[in-house]
């Protein structure tokens, strides 16, 4: 593939912008010298504005989602793309998070244009653990580590009962819950089910993929050992 196809479907530009890139000669090898259109080079050799090019499709980003920003790429609000780079929302196939955080949720949310990897991450049968941390309205009761548990809670208007999904006691009102599904709201309609409410609301990790120190808003690519991480 000529590198301007293969620049333009990574989102750099259109094929007449990255041309432009080109004759501008912001796009370079590692040892600095300027890369023509019509060069073959290896992906890990090419660099734009010094910066090296992003990976070929098989993305997959993290981002410690701030409160108040919204999983779409459409919303009148503060959508979770606006903190990415603008090529990644323009990047075809697009770039979809996997899964979705609340709004009022924060933490750990991937991105990929990768749906083979989406769809194992997010099936309810690859049971990938998901790791919230909560703090509630109410002191815990005592009984709800057992629900929780058991595989029997049924919430409102669905059609099967959750799976079974661990919770640590942390303190009074604080605590984390595993999850394997990933249904509407579920944590806080777990939480609703047993007569509490969710305060806040933050993923620490998926899999064996943690948050770490990611400072709110910041984003980060994963490398194949991050992504081996997640099963
Ligand atoms: N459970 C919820 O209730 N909200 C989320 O954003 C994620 C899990």
């Amino acid at each position: 593939m000529r590198l301007v196809k293969l620049i333009a479907n990574l989102g750099y530009g259109s094929r007449k912008e990255v041309a432009a890139m080109f004759r501008e000669g912001r796009i370079a090898a590692s040892d600095g010298d300027v890369l023509y259109a019509d060069d073959k080079v290896a992906h890990d050799n090419i660099f734009i504005d010094e910066q090296p090019l992003d990976p070929p499709p098989g993305l997959v980003l993290m981002l410690n989602k701030p409160l108040g920003t919204i999983c779409s790429t459409k919303d009148k609000g503060r959508v979770v793309y606006d903190l990415l780079p603008p090529r990644y929302r323009e990047r075809s196939p697009s770039l979809s998070t996997v899964g979705r955080l609340d709004r009022e949720t924060s933490g750990l949310l991937l991105f990929t244009d990768d749906g083979a990897l989406l769809h194992r991450i997010i099936s309810p049968r690859a049971k990938v653990a998901k790791v919230y941390e909560a703090t509630l309205a109410q002191d815990l009761r005592g009984d709800e580590g057992e629900i929780f548990a058991a595989g029997t809670l049924m919430l409102e208007s669905e059609q099967t009962p959750l799976a079974p999904a661990e919770l640590k006691v942390l303190g009074p009102r604080h605590v984390t819950v595993t999850v394997t599904e990933g249904r509407y709201h579920q944590v806080r309609r777990m939480f609703a089910a047993v007569g509490n409410h969710v305060e806040t609301l933050r993923r620490i990790s998926v899999g064996g993929l943690v948050l770490g120190d990611l400072a709110d808003g910041a984003w980060r690519a994963l490398d194949a050992d991050d992504v081996a991480l997640i099963f």
